[in-house]
């Protein structure tokens, strides 16, 4: 197994990788930095648009746009201008934005919120009140609500079968399981499935691989750590040379390439100091395990 950095000290909260694999390309996000990349591992390089406010998350279309989480709105982004046309927009309780957000097998497009404090410094930090919501868009310009009373929403995952959907409410300290309706997206019958101690970080961004175990990324403790979500049973931890870890999904031609997110926030200055790397996007190769690929939005 080998652990790259791929680009370095890019941001402050790199967020949401997902893979395009229509243009073999890795879409992430800097939340605070209100950018949108694009990185490309033929070139080494990214390409990037500041959109003017905080993006939680960017997914590409099937009809080849980029669709985007702001602040308090979904919409499309222009790569070119950085022009946000705007979908759908919520009227969000102050101090609370949009974050992590996936496409479901068939491209609904799922977007969380969180609720978030700002330190006297100015830095933005999560905050354990449930302001935030689970919302999706099913291709039309109306975000519906299905998950209330959460506190950071972040990852998400569906079972090869679609019979289940996977949800991280962050300070829960664990994973929930929905029942996933293919036909409507409608879910229901929500249970713990893993739950992380809290001494070991907050569990972030996560992805799937194609046996149906989850890779979650847990904030402050440095790994990425891969669950059965059938047993709660933790199988493997792949240790990162930073510890605030954010998300990860998988890339690559053959879709066996873990490409993990980090972030500075909420480090200290010393901190910082023995963590140069904090802030970078990460490679895992070398794991033995495949993925599964991420969806486009349905817009077409
Ligand atoms: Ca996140």
């Amino acid at each position: 197994m080998s652990v790259e950095v791929v680009q370095e000290n890019v941001g402050f909260l790199l967020e949401g990788p997902h893979w395009d694999d229509v243009t073999n390309t890795l879409l992430y996000v800097d939340i605070v930095g209100n950018t949108i990349y694009r990185y490309d591992p033929s070139s080494g390089q990214s390409k990037s648009v500041n959109i003017g406010e905080t993006v939680g998350a960017a997914v590409p279309t099937a009809s080849g746009r980029t669709l985007a989480s702001g602040a308090s709105r979904v919409g499309f982004v222009d790569w070119e201008s950085g022009d946000f046309e705007t979908v759908a927009s919520l009227d969000l309780p102050p101090f609370t934005r949009f974050n992590d957000s996936k496409c479901d097998p068939v491209g609904r497009y799922w977007t969380g919120t969180m609720g978030y404090e700002v330190t006297a410094s100015g830095a933005e930090l999560p905050a354990k009140t449930k302001r935030g919501c689970l919302y999706r868009l099913d291709g039309g310009n109306k975000l519906s609500t299905h998950v209330q009373n959460v506190t950071i929403s972040n990852g998400l995952a569906w079972t090869a079968d679609h019979s289940t959907m996977y949800y991280i409410d962050s300070f829960s300290f664990a994973v929930d399981a929905f029942d996933y309706d293919i036909k409507t997206g409608d879910i229901s019958n929500r249970r713990r499935v893993i739950t992380i101690p809290e001494s070991a970080g907050f569990p972030d961004g996560m992805c799937i691989d194609s046996e149906d175990m989850l890779w979650v990324a847990v904030f402050g403790a440095g790994s990425v750590n891969r669950y059965n979500p059938r047993t709660g049973e933790l199988l493997r931890t792949v240790n990162l040379p930073v510890t605030i870890i954010t998300s990860c999904c998988w890339g690559g031609a053959g879709l066996d390439e873990l490409y993990v997110t980090t972030a500075k926030v909420s480090l200290t200055e010393e901190q910082l100091k023995t963590q140069d790397k904090a802030g970078s996007l990460f490679r895992v190769t070398g794991l033995g395990v495949k993925g599964v690929k991420g969806q486009p939005y349905q817009d077409a």
